[in-house]
């Protein structure tokens, strides 16, 4: 008796420890069983460590940017459109981190918890994208051999027309290129100093905090005293109020502002406008922008106001800015990813509208007139042949010696082209110059493409 209660305890034992462990199996599985299904080891999916099995990348068009056929994995036959959107689509070593090669991996492999690896079909998911290859070749010719970054959105749907990033390199070729970080993607993933581009972010708060705004003066006498110590400006300004410092880029007024408004207010509207937070594109998480001033003297305060200091910027995050003030103060989402499908046709999943309210309706439409007043006045509306350009130049320092960052930031007011954009250009000198030549070439282009 004693035996057998013995041994239906270890029988017990057994299927208690064998259930669990079941248990354990279904909820790793559902879990991590996309990374382990994934995985390079696992054959179904990959041969050598290089995935061969998963659906087709499409961008808006569809033109197919990657796809597999006969157990091969490849991309499109213009090496041009492979180098200008292999961010978006990524490599077969995952070594490009937002690529969706990596990023979108259990999707595109179809992995479905209850079946394994694929879905019902046996093939795995279609991806379309949102880019326009064309656009996103235009943008990487302009950027040439200098290293930077172009997005451009609609900021009417959140579609991404172009996330274009260099130095790149040709997923086809097999090469796997180290230095100069190429991988990286420099729209979500790069931060850079902003220079003048942040005086949008002053101007702001001080639409949001000061009651006096629009008749608020200060004076610039090629820079001005702030703490016993002197912040240069490129002009001679004089007495000067929010509207003209804008369009000169006025160091002087924008750091007094600053000033004016307290390093806790500054700070609260740079956060509103997507500042000291991650953000994320299709779950992607991006690099965060900086705005840190709390234990900054007065001076370096003074030039955190003009993007200078400690200040960075993501270049996606100011996108989203862009958009913001384009949409009237609304700002939606931006997102690469349209639609995936199963090779049967439905629907997995598809891209949803998400708003994020960054400023009064008002206080978008005054920027608009202002970073409208810039193009007109100082940049040359001759350049963006009738697009309505509104935007913001940037001349970032990068130490004594660097040629500094060229930015060119702002969007078309224009119902026919609504797209917000970002272009940096690392060490290209002043932004009214190599980025502003990049965003009217790119720009010009987005009059060809069709959207809802
Ligand atoms: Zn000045």
């Amino acid at each position: 008796m004693n035996k057998i209660l013995k041994r239906s305890f270890v029988l017990f034992a057994i299927i208690f420890a064998f259930s669990a462990g079941i248990l354990l199996y279904y909820f790793s599985l559902a879990v991590n069983g996309g990374d382990w299904a994934t995985y390079p080891a696992n054959k179904h999916i990959y041969s050598n460590g290089i995935l061969t099995k998963a659906g087709q990348i499409t961008d808006r068009n569809g033109t197919v940017l990657a796809e597999t056929k006969d157990e091969k994995r490849v991309y499109n036959k213009n090496a041009d459109i492979r180098k200008a959107t292999v961010h978006a689509v990524g490599d077969l070593n995952g070594f490009v981190a937002t690529g969706m090669h990596s990023a979108y991996l259990k999707e595109l492999c179809g992995f479905d918890p209850i079946n394994g690896v694929y879905n019902v079909s046996g093939e795995g998911n279609n991806i379309e994208l949102t880019l326009d290859s064309s656009v996103s070749v235009t943008a990487y010719k302009a950027l040439g051999s200098r290293a930077g970054t172009v997005g451009v959105y609609n900021y009417k749907t959140g579609e991404i027309i172009c996330m274009v990033s260099t130095p790149t390199f040709d997923p086809a070729s097999g090469d796997t290129p180290s230095g100069k970080g190429v991988y990286v993607n420099r729209l979500l993933s790069g931060v850079y100093a902003p220079g003048s581009i942040f005086k949008l972010v002053t101007a702001l708060s001080a639409m949001e905090n000061l009651s006096n705004v629009e008749n608020m003066q200060f004076s610039c006498r090629q820079g001005v005293t702030i703490a016993g110590e002197w912040l240069s400006c490129l002009g001679n300004h004089g007495k000067i109020g929010l509207d003209g410092a804008l369009v000169h880029s006025c160091n002087a007024f924008f750091a007094q502002t600053a000033l004016e408004l307290g390093r806790k207010r500054l700070t609260a509207t740079a956060e509103k406008v997507g500042f000291n937070k991650t953000l994320e594109m299709d779950g992607i998480k991006c690099a965060e922008s900086k705005y840190v001033v709390s234990k900054s003297n007065d001076i370096d305060f003074g030039w955190s106001g003009i993007g200078q200091h400690n200040d960075l910027v993501n270049p996606f995050q100011y996108l989203t800015f862009m958009g913001g003030i384009a949409n009237e103060g609304k700002s939606i989402t931006p997102y690469v990813v349209k639609k995936i499908t199963t090779s049967g046709g439905s629907t997995v999943k598809k891209a949803s509208k998400s708003t994020n309210r960054l400023m009064d309706e008002e206080q978008a439409k005054a920027l608009t007139e202002m970073m409208r007043n810039n193009v007109k006045k100082n940049y040359g509306d001759w350049r963006f042949s009738g697009l309505e350009v509104c935007g913001k130049t940037g001349t970032a320092e990068v130490g004594d010696k660097s040629t500094p960052h060229s930015w060119f930031v702002g969007f078309c007011n224009n119902p026919d082209t609504p797209y917000a954009f970002t272009v940096i250009v690392e060490n290209a000198g002043a932004g009214n110059g190599a980025a502003t030549a990049i965003a009217s070439t790119v720009l010009k282009q987005t009059r060809k493409i069709s959207f809802d």
